[in-house]
């Protein structure tokens, strides 16, 4: 049986299409409406097969009817036939439009082309129905990330510019966030992907649940997210928003029996009527970013004009220096460095030099976007490969034993097979490893305390020393002097300037220098550039000097030179 619905305000029309519909002999049953809201209200109380409507009708025509229903989603699975005295091109298809299956002319309706009308129409609804179920499911595969089940970088976009385009209508700011893990590569490398895999779905699970306000969260690729938020009025509500971000993952993941942290960097960028395009906002937060990682990670930092002249900077010559590993441009300095009591040469620190670097020559520069960029990998081999190899060449020609300081970055400190690759090249070089001292600064041992601890001692089993750099300037933690096997602590050059010309300073420096000694840990004074300064580490008893006033960084002739006097012999060959 076939239940359909007749809705047309003309009795003498219902009769007609009644009678019709009755002469063909089939099996219907008809409810009638006189009016759409009738017509509606019948909708939702009973499921036809069929509704039949009149076009003209009082108050509500049939295509309002039909967008009021289409509104309320009532009709599930009812075919529409539109009917109408009169009919224009424009009318016919403005219902089509609105979501009927077919339009009909009052004058012409006979039984048998209703009946065809009304099969063609439950027809073409089913079609519609299942292409409207394999659209949503395309549609589904299309705006989601198949791993987090978040939105992806499609939909993200996509909405951004729809927001973008109304931002005139919102009140306040539209900001965008861009996220990215601090350790994500670390974790993949360490526990395997499938962990990696379970982390990125368990975060973005808990961060879900906790912003139910951001208008959107999308998985953007890789370890990468994006937010957009609305209605922002202050900045401090955008730090406030990512502060909270990411203190969301500062409770540790529980995944497959390993503990695992981890953190994240997030850039941030607000429109406005200078920058009211996608392209412009997704580039700032990126850049917002990438300043983020630079000041030490697990931050969030909003972006400002000047720091698109950093970032272009820095690109480039992260561009430039992939080019120069490739064709081994940099060189090595070494600077002396003396025993304070008898002024005997104990060693040198390597310094790397980038004599044709394009944009920068300055390591304090390039070294940090060496690091950001994980360049420094290939490069700190590179050092690694080139420095104990002289080392060696030097002691034995010399028959001395002289000691080398090599700066580690703390990303190195992460790589385990470093530790191996330091253990060939002891071998290959036949170095004394008791020769080779590895410069780590405090930030490196921050993060990840054990994975750290383990990598150091690693070091100090080869036999190789261990010398904390730069202290004075960041944490200066007695914590750290204790935890990790620490044998040398280098005060920095802002130490030593201070204490010469205030005493209180001078005081300080005398302490430490005899607290460390007490633990057996070795001072050496960096950045000694006067006659004065000589003075005073010699009378707080530091234990050893490097610094302008006693050489500076010098290329390997110029070191072999010194080696020479200082040896008073004739060295046969230095090869
Ligand atoms: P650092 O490890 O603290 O190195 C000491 C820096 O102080 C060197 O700067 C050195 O040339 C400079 N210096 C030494 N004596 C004096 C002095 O009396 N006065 C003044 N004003 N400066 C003095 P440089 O060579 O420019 O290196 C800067 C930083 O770049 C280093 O600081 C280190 O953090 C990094 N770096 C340099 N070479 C390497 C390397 O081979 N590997 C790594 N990972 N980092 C390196
Ligand atoms: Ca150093
Ligand atoms: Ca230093």
């Amino acid at each position: 049986m076939m239940n359909i619905l007749l809705v047309d305000d003309q009795e003498i029309d219902r009769e007609l299409i009644k009678h019709t519909l009755f002469s063909s002999g089939k099996n219907i049953e008809i409810t009638e409406a006189s009016n759409a809201h009738e017509g509606i209200s019948n909708v939702e109380n009973t499921q036809f097969d069929v509704i039949l409507m009149d076009y003209q009708m009082p108050k509500m025509n049939g295509i309002e009817m039909l967008v009021a229903l289409k509104q309320k989603q009532t009709i599930k699975n009812a075919a529409i036939i539109m009917m109408s005295h009169n009919t224009s091109e424009d009318i016919m298809l403005e219902c089509i439009d609105a979501g009927a299956q077919d339009f009909l002319l009052k004058e012409e309706v006979t039984s048998s082309q209703l009946l065809r009308s009304i099969r063609q129409s439950r027809k073409r609804f089913e079609l519609e129905a299942k292409l409207s179920s394999s659209y949503l499911q395309v549609k589904d595969l299309a705006e989601h990330d198949q791993l987090t089940g978040l939105y992806n970088r499609y939909h993200f976009e996509d909405t951004l510019s729809a927001l973008l385009v109304n931002s005139r209508a919102l009140k306040g700011h539209v900001v965008v966030m861009l996220m990215d893990l601090d350790n994500f590569k670390h974790i993949n490398d360490s526990f395997g992907h499938a962990v990696g895999d379970k982390l990125l779905i368990q975060l973005a699970h808990r961060v879900k649940s906790h912003f139910r306000e951001s208008k959107l969260f999308a998985r953007l690729g890789g370890d990468e997210f994006g937010f957009i938020f609305t209605g922002v009025k202050k900045i401090e509500q955008t730090f406030i928003i990512a502060n909270r971000i990411l203190s969301n993952l500062e409770l540790p993941f529980q995944i497959d029996g390993h503990t695992i942290y981890c953190s994240g960097s997030i850039g941030m960028s607000i429109n406005s009527a200078k920058s009211d395009n996608i392209e412009e906002l997704i580039k700032y937060a990126d850049i917002a970013m990438y300043q983020a990682k630079t000041l030490g990670r697990n931050q969030a930092c909003l972006f400002e004009n000047n720091m698109e002249l950093d970032f272009y900077r820095a690109y480039k010559i992260e561009g430039e220096l992939r080019e120069a590993i490739k064709k081994q441009d940099f060189v090595m300095h070494y600077q002396p460095i003396y025993q304070s009591n008898d002024h005997r040469l104990i060693g040198f620190e390597a310094l790397i030099r980038w004599p044709e670097g394009p944009t920068t020559q300055n390591p304090e520069e390039f070294i940090p976007i060496a690091e950001q960029s994980r360049l420094i990998e290939p490069l700190g081999r590179w050092i690694l490969e080139e420095t104990i190899e002289q080392i060696a060449k030097w002691n034995r020609a010399l028959d001395t034993n002289l000691s080398l300081a090599i700066n580690l970055s703390p990303l190195q400190i992460h790589d385990q097979n470093l530790m191996l690759f330091i253990k060939e090249l002891l071998e290959k070089h036949q170095v004394n490893p008791a020769n080779i001292i590895l410069e780590i600064t405090e930030t490196a041992l921050l993060s990840d305390h054990d994975t750290h601890l383990e990598a150091l001692k690693t070091l100090t089993s080869f036999g190789c020393g261990l010398a904390l750099d730069d202290f004075g300037t960041g944490y200066s933690s007695i914590a750290h002097l204790l935890n990790f096997p620490i044998d040398i602590v280098k005060f920095d050059k802002t130490l030593i300037d201070g204490a010469s010309c205030n005493s209180k300073s001078a005081f300080v420096l005398q302490g430490l220098t005899e607290m460390l000694q007490n633990m057996e840990i070795i001072t050496v004074a960096e950045g000694v550039e006067t006659v004065e300064q000589v003075e005073m580490c010699e009378k707080i008893k530091i234990d050893r000097l490097q610094g302008y006033y006693l050489s500076r960084p010098m290329p390997v002739a110029q070191c072999e030179q010194l080696l020479l006097i200082d040896k008073k012999t004739i060295l046969r060959v230095i090869n």
